[in-house]
């Protein structure tokens, strides 16, 4: 069971931030991502657009500033939990809480703030038969840790930069490669198609373009993919398959929570960002109230009245003074 302060359920800028703040009025906090990397959507979605509204950045690649936000809370030691889905969140009768993800990791927390953003994005799947079945018993749908792969015989569906990236990536390390794409040309940034190409005239892997996932085989775990090629039907021996045809954000279990939701989006009180639930607070993307514009400079403001908020749950007898940080320093929090 990890134990901390503060659990932050989304590892975008504004639950980033959210640690800088947090850690200021020396609350420790743990943040958990069903990504399995830090940044939310400038990670995920933009992570080469420049952003020119961040105050003190005329211009900032997307990228850089989660690069920025990462060195900025590192002082503060942060816990991070990635790759996995915050399932469930019980209040204790204590008022402190108890969160489980997807992969069972169980987290007590005093206070909880929620930072999803549009919600955890959900691979788009492939309608096939047993699909279920072999789910993370070969099939996987994000690389959580490539060296899984080293040694075994690998499938990639799809044509976009994440399936092109990790074919690249994995083209040494696994013992075969097969790239599997519906189109005859790939979607994907074109330096990294041209690099795919010339990995399949060395022979180092396979391409079946013009092609589509036609079923699944094996007995306890993943044995066999199926495809459907233009010269029919090809079966390729596999111990896993990556189907990456991208993610979507939904809302996900966030909404099982006893929260007050409007449109996808919880209701929170401006004067601290509190949600309906004491100890429950809802900054970034993923609140909503009069006036909410859903800008990443909107939710770091919200993630320094939140902190101010979630030390008073913590420590009703404290009185908190807003110190600057030009008077305190960082070192020594
Ligand atoms: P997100 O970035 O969405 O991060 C939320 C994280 O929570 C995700 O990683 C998700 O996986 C995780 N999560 C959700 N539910 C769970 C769960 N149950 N368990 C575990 N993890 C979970 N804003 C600007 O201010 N300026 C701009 O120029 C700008 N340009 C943009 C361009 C594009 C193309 C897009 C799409 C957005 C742009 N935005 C811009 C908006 C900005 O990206 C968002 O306001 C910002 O990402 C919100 O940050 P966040 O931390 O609240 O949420």
């Amino acid at each position: 069971m990890i134990k901390t302060d503060v659990c932050i359920v989304g590892a975008g800028p504004v639950g980033l931030f959210a640690v800088f703040e947090l850690g200021l009025l020396k609350l420790r906090a743990h943040l958990v991502d069903a990504l399995p990397a830090v940044g939310g959507q400038l990670t995920e979605i933009y992570p080469q657009k420049p952003i020119y509204d961040i105050p003190g950045y005329p211009s900032v690649l997307a990228g850089e500033l989660i690069d920025n936000l990462m060195e900025q809370i590192r002082p503060f030691e942060p816990g991070f939990t990635l790759g996995e889905r915050v399932e469930s969140l019980t209040r204790l009768e204590d008022g402190s809480f108890e969160l489980e993800t997807s992969e069972g990791t169980r987290i007590s927390s005093k206070t909880v703030v929620i930072a999803g953003g549009l919600g955890s994005f959900e691979p788009r799947k492939p309608a096939l038969d047993r699909l279920a079945e072999f789910e993370r018993k070969g099939i996987e749908y994000m690389v959580r840790d490539p060296e899984i792969f080293r040694g075994k015989k690998v499938v990639i569906a799809g044509g976009g930069d994440s399936a092109l990236d990790w074919a690249v990536y994995l083209a040494d390390l696994a013992e075969s490669l097969t790239v599997v794409h519906r189109r005859d040309s790939f979607r994907g940034a074109p330096d990294t198609a041209e690099k795919v190409k010339r990995l399949a005239e060395s022979g180092s892997i396979s391409l079946l373009l013009s092609s589509q996932l036609a079923g699944l085989a094996g007995t306890d775990t993943l044995e066999e993919v199926q495809v459907s090629t233009p010269d029919g039907e090809v079966v390729l021996a596999a111990d896993y398959l990556l189907p990456l045809f991208g993610l979507s954000p939904k809302l996900g279990p966030i909404a099982d929570w006893g929260l007050t939701v409007d449109k996808r989006a919880i209701e929170v009180d401006t004067r601290d960002y509190s949600t309906n639930i004491p100890g429950v607070y809802a900054i970034g993307d993923i609140n909503t109230y009069p006036g909410k514009l859903k800008l990443i400079l909107c939710g770091f403001h919200e993630a320094a009245l939140m902190a101010h908020s979630a030390s008073s749950y913590i420590y009703p007898e404290k009185k908190i003074t807003l110190k600057y940080t030009t008077v305190t320093g960082i070192e020594g929090i």
